[in-house]
């Protein structure tokens, strides 16, 4: 019987083991995929306190180091339920385990336009987020891609930093609130294609250009801002989650006693490695606290 089982090993998932293994609490972590998470596939992270500049995979790795040599155990099996009760179950693809608690941590996706070279890009002129990425393209030419609020600041914050933004949004307008809008219609640097989509991405290992309803288009750096999906499908069932599939709680805590929640599959405003370093300390010590008193 594990203390905690934490589903998931991104930064959210390794920062609440590294305390729960600390505070001398059984933990095991199950991932589904890859350990880090999304931050393994960023190529260059700059907003990490400690560190002006490291890669994605190398964080992931240093984190993991750390909560191996604390004893934490993990397994790469994919949860598939969760089923509550006085000892909650955790079922995986491969086994069922028993614990008193556990740390949802399961992080989000970026949704993609669905490209062929699209995934092989990612990080090499493709990106996602502009906080992380943006400041590689000062004085560089580079298209947002959508057009709902976060494609409208990602555009106006970058339109601060490149030469030239292009907005490329599917509709005949933009989905964002008018305000937003107002903002992006003051900036001179930043040119609005509606009704248009990217039918093809060009280049070998990097980005060399995209083609908007088959018409070329060089460009430096392409942001797809069309959204992201919560990996929230295996708890939907018996956590609460908002109308975008995001789990709600109350500074981590769910409405299910010893059920915790941690990092980007949370609902909350900002998603980032520093949030989701401190979602995992809060979720952390919310479970030491419901282990320590049940
Ligand atoms: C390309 C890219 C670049 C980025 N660059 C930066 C940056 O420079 N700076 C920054 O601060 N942030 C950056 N981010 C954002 C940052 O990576 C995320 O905010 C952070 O990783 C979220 O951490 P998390 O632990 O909540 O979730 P995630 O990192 O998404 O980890 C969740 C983990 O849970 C696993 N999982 C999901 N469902 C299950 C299941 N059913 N069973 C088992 N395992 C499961 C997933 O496989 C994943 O490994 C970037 C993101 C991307 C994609």
């Amino acid at each position: 019987m594990y203390d905690v089982i934490i589903v998931g090993c991104g930064p959210a998932g390794m920062t609440s083991a590294i305390y729960l293994a600390r505070a001398n609490k059984k933990v095991l972590i199950l991932e589904k995929e890859t350990i880090g998470g999304q931050m393994a596939s960023s190529p260059l992270i700059e907003n990490y306190p400690g560190y002006s500049s490291i890669s994605g995979s190398d964080l992931a790795t240093n984190m993991f180091e750390q909560l191996s040599n604390l004893g934490v155990e993990i397994e790469l099996e994919e949860v598939i339920e969760i089923k509550d009760g006085k000892t909650k179950q955790v079922i995986t693809d491969y086994n069922t385990y028993e614990t008193k608690s556990v740390i949802v941590a399961t992080g989000c996706k970026y949704r993609l336009l669905g490209l062929e070279k699209e995934e092989e890009l990612i990080g090499k002129g493709i990106h996602f987020c502009v906080a992380c990425d943006g400041a590689f393209y000062k004085d560089k030419t580079v298209a947002v891609i959508g057009g709902g609020n976060s494609a409208v600041i990602n555009a106006i914050t970058l339109s601060d930093i490149c030469k030239k933004v292009y907005v490329i949004q599917n509709l005949e307008y933009l989905t964002a609130e008018e305000i937003l809008i107002d903002k992006l219609n003051e900036k001179e640097n930043i040119e609005i294609i509606l009704n248009s989509v990217v039918t093809k991405i060009n280049g070998e290992d990097e980005l060399e250009s995209i083609e908007v309803n088959k018409k070329e288009m060089k460009i430096d750096g392409m942001f797809i801002s069309i959204g992201l999906i919560p990996q929230s499908d295996v708890v939907k069932d018996i956590l609460k989650v908002n109308k975008y599939g995001y789990i709600e709680s109350v500074d981590g805590i769910t409405d299910i006693e010893g059920i915790f929640v941690a990092g980007d599959c949370r609902d909350k405003k900002v998603r980032q490695v520093t949030v989701a370093t401190s979602d995992g300390t809060i979720a952390a010590t919310n479970a030491i606290e419901y282990l320590n008193n049940n």
